[in-house]
């Protein structure tokens, strides 16, 4: 209702934090857990190890304040009801909203992405089905990858994609395979064929994966009078987003040229969607979408009365302890 709303607005920028466990690896190694989190807070401070010159240690504290920070065992349920769950109505009332994972290589962005697309569609579906029964509410599924500044259709064999702008500000991906669902598992499986086709990549394995974005967007419409025989209008859209690992940005100086290149496009589109979400909250008027084929893709998603979140995951382990640093100093400008 209105009334509920004007309590408990959703917030138009949300940043949250999580961390997830030591590994198997990492506890063998003897590494210590150097994340540590409040209970019942949204604050966080990394333990680093530092050297003095005589080469004794000292610890050097970090504190972080977010809008939420979830710590180690908090369910992939519990991520949901804290990050999508919100935003999910909103995309009935032509709202675009979009949801992103941010982190190095092995932080837990899969493990946390995966599971947001399935819940947020079985409330989407329940929405159709009850609230908004019979109103001529269709949803859609695309699913589709940025690799090296290029867009692959994850859900059509990889097939290479190109943006058009329509002039109305919305972004057209020509070619781009869109599904129309009407069960949770159907959802599940294009899903799933997606995640096959991008792990799968050139070379396969998370190597690949770690290189690029993955988008997965489910698109609400509506049929101008309720009827199903005519072409539907698009309504809202939210978008989840695998970005690509925050290291590989750093990959600028290795000895591959063709790593080199795809660590500078990174490095820039990770900036650059800095840039548009910063932008973004000061209600400056300017975006600067044109920074990377990723914040272009995104472009209708952040005009008007859109939201974001950002999770932001992190190892906690010693020996990452410069990767966290730097995703929650990202994370902070964010904010
Ligand atoms: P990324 O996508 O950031 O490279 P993954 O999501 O693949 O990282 O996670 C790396 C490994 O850690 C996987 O084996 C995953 O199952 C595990 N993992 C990640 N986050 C969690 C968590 N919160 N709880 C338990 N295991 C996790
Ligand atoms: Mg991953």
């Amino acid at each position: 209702s209105v009334e509920k709303d004007k309590t408990n607005p959703v917030a138009k920028i949300k940043v949250v934090v999580r961390k997830r466990p030591l590994n198997r690896k990492e506890i063998s190694k003897k590494e210590e857990d150097i994340v540590s989190i409040e209970p019942n807070s949204s604050c966080l401070t990394v333990h680093e190890t530092k050297l003095k010159v005589d080469l004794t240690e000292y610890e050097e504290r970090h504190g972080f304040v977010f809008d939420a920070v979830l710590d180690e065992d908090v369910s992939n349920d519990e991520v949901y009801r804290e990050t999508v769950e919100p935003i999910v109505p909103t995309i009935f009332q032509r709202t675009k909203a979009t949801c992103f994972a941010y982190g190095q290589t092995g932080s837990g962005k899969t493990y946390t992405m995966q599971p947001l697309p399935l819940k947020a569609s079985q409330d989407i579906l329940t929405m159709m089905n009850y609230k908004y029964r019979n109103q001529g509410f269709q949803l859609f599924v695309s699913f589709f990858e940025i690799y090296g500044g290029k867009l692959y259709d994850l859900l059509n064999e990889r097939s290479k994609l190109c943006m058009r702008e329509d002039g109305k500000q919305q972004v057209c991906i020509v070619g781009l395979q869109e599904y129309r669902v009407s069960s949770v598992d159907s959802i599940k499986e294009l899903i799933e064929r997606g995640n096959a086709t991008r792990s799968t990549g050139t070379t396969g394995a998370n190597e690949e994966s770690s290189r690029s974005h993955a988008i997965l967007q489910l698109v609400i419409k509506r049929s101008v009078d309720g009827s199903e025989s005519k072409p539907a209008r698009v309504i809202g859209k939210l978008s989840f987003i695998d970005l690509a690992g925050s290291e590989r940005g750093a990959d600028t100086t290795d000895n591959d040229k063709q790593t080199r290149i795809e660590g500078a496009e990174i490095n820039k589109s990770l900036l650059a969607l800095k840039e548009c979400i910063r932008a973004l909250d000061s209600d400056q008027g300017h975006i600067p979408f044109r920074g990377s084929k990723l914040t272009e893709v995104l472009r209708d998603s952040f005009v008007g009365d859109s939201h974001t979140v950002m999770i932001s995951c992190i190892s906690p382990n010693s020996g990452s302890c410069e990767h966290t640093l730097n995703t929650l100093r990202y994370a902070d400008r964010v904010k």
